[in-house]
């Protein structure tokens, strides 16, 4: 058994493996509401045409999560694939250039539909190793384990999470890869360390109704939240500072190795807005009002107004850390923040009300990774160029593992660009994903044999 009868293995079924990923797109799980089952019913059937032990988790309105083994010894090495089954919603279908659930190929390059790049592609070539290595039959040093899970695009409590509480846990894993897409156009492949947390909260200003033509009388709930709005920057200094994982200086460093030489980074650097703005994200609590609503009639004071803030953390900062900060800075501004939603008539009050928590993670031993440097050079061979560390600024399921000492040594690595993750007309490259299966099929063979 070598590296190569692996690539030729891959290189033979190129065909197979595009319409097993057709197939994934084709079957529907927006989230909401979910229907990861569809999904996991065809990964099912799948493995389990080749002999590989496969289990489907259901639970809810046809939903579900599934767990498969390569084999059943897990007193060696254990290696876990993650991967999440629910997908966006497809926004206007109209605006799509092929349906959603299409799968379309076009010019035998790309691949579209929902799911293409976040992440139906890096759960399908993950599946698809296992196959690989099942087929070559090789030795049982260690254990390679597939966990497609549900409800990542909501938080994952009842996906990464439950599977993790009910299942995982009594099986030790030593390294965990995640298949979100990690392209970063023009850049290479990022190899992602950390995540931010996300905290949605909910604003709601209670004023008291009235005319609209007497405005002396009535307090004007959307008068308030325009308050708070305006002085939302406070924030920035009532939060206590704290220390990144990576600083700015150490995430340039970090990408510039990808590069040939320093001077070819910073005109790339300089030449891209986003990539600047990635930087200074990952080093820094940040904050977007995304929701609001208010008002019942064009003649009425609007008594109540909704905002919902999506706040992003810092390893170390939490749901209390942005509470507090909220309270002291509405406090402030002469308003009293009440722990209950309902008040007197007539009461002026704001409200509190947490949506959503994550916390931020962060693989920090990364250095001293033998399996990390093994990873590394395995997708540099393959995709031909030298891929980069990074952390990211959104959240991934990543912390369900990490911050519960689980497996801190978890990465991030998957085909497809990050920034067509959740788009209209999502699509793939289809030699990415190709690539992807065996960059994971490489390593898991490594892995597990070395
Ligand atoms: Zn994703």
């Amino acid at each position: 058994m070598s590296e190569d009868r692996i690539l030729h293995e891959i290189e033979q079924n190129q065909d197979e493996y595009i319409s097993f990923f057709q197939e994934l797109i084709q079957a529907e799980s927006y989230n909401p509401p979910g229907n990861e089952k569809n999904v996991a019913l065809i990964i099912d059937k799948y493995l389990k045409d080749i002999n590989i032990t496969s289990e489907v988790f259901p639970f809810g309105d046809n939903r579900a999560n599934l767990i498969a083994y390569l084999n059943d010894n897990f007193n060696g090495k254990n290696l876990l694939y993650n991967g999440h089954m629910d997908v966006v919603p497809p926004g206007n279908e109209e605006e799509w250039k092929y349906p959603p659930l299409s799968a379309t190929i076009k010019r035998k390059r790309y691949l579209y539909g929902r799911g293409a790049t976040d992440m139906k592609g890096g759960l399908a070539a993950m599946v698809i190793s296992l196959k690989i290595l099942k087929k070559l039959n090789i030795s049982n040093a260690g254990n390679l384990i597939l966990n497609a899970v549900a409800d990542e695009e909501i938080g994952g409590r009842v996906g990464t999470q439950w599977c993790l509480d009910h299942i995982l846990k009594s099986k030790k894993v030593h390294f965990i890869i995640i298949g979100e897409p990690t392209g970063l156009d023009p850049l290479p492949k990022g190899l992602i360390l950390g995540e931010k947390g996300r905290i949605a909260i909910k604003i709601i200003t209670n004023g008291i109704s009235g005319h609209a033509s007497l405005p002396a009388i009535g307090k004007n709930a959307i008068y308030m939240m325009n308050e708070i709005i305006q002085n939302l920057d406070e924030l920035d200094e009532i939060i206590p500072k704290i220390k990144p994982p990576l600083t700015q200086e150490e995430l340039k460093e970090l990408i510039s190795m990808a590069f040939p030489n320093k001077e070819i980074f910073e005109k790339i650097l300089s030449e891209q807005p986003i990539l600047q703005n990635l930087i200074k994200a990952n080093c820094q609590f940040t904050k977007n009002l995304t929701m609001i609503k208010g008002g019942i009639k064009s003649n009425v004071v609007p008594d109540r107004c909704e905002a919902v803030i999506d706040f992003r953390l810092l390893p170390g900062q939490n749901t209390e850390t942005v509470l507090n900060g909220l309270k002291k800075l509405i406090n402030k501004l002469g308003y009293q923040v009440k722990d209950e939603p309902t008040g007197l008539p007539k009461e002026i009050f704001v409200y509190l009300e947490v949506e959503e928590a994550g916390e931020a993670s962060f693989y920090s031993d990364w250095r001293n990774s033998p399996f990390l440097k093994d990873f590394y050079s395995i997708v540099e061979k393959i995709y031909q160029r030298k891929p980069f560390y990074f952390i990211m600024p959104a959240s991934a399921d990543a912390k369900f593992y990490r911050n519960t000492n689980y497996c801190q040594p978890t990465i991030l690595f998957g085909p497809g660009n990050g920034q067509l993750a959740h788009a209209i007309n999502e699509n793939i490259e289809i030699k990415d994903f190709i690539n992807a299966i065996k960059v994971y099929t490489l390593f898991a063979y490594n892995f597990l044999t070395n």
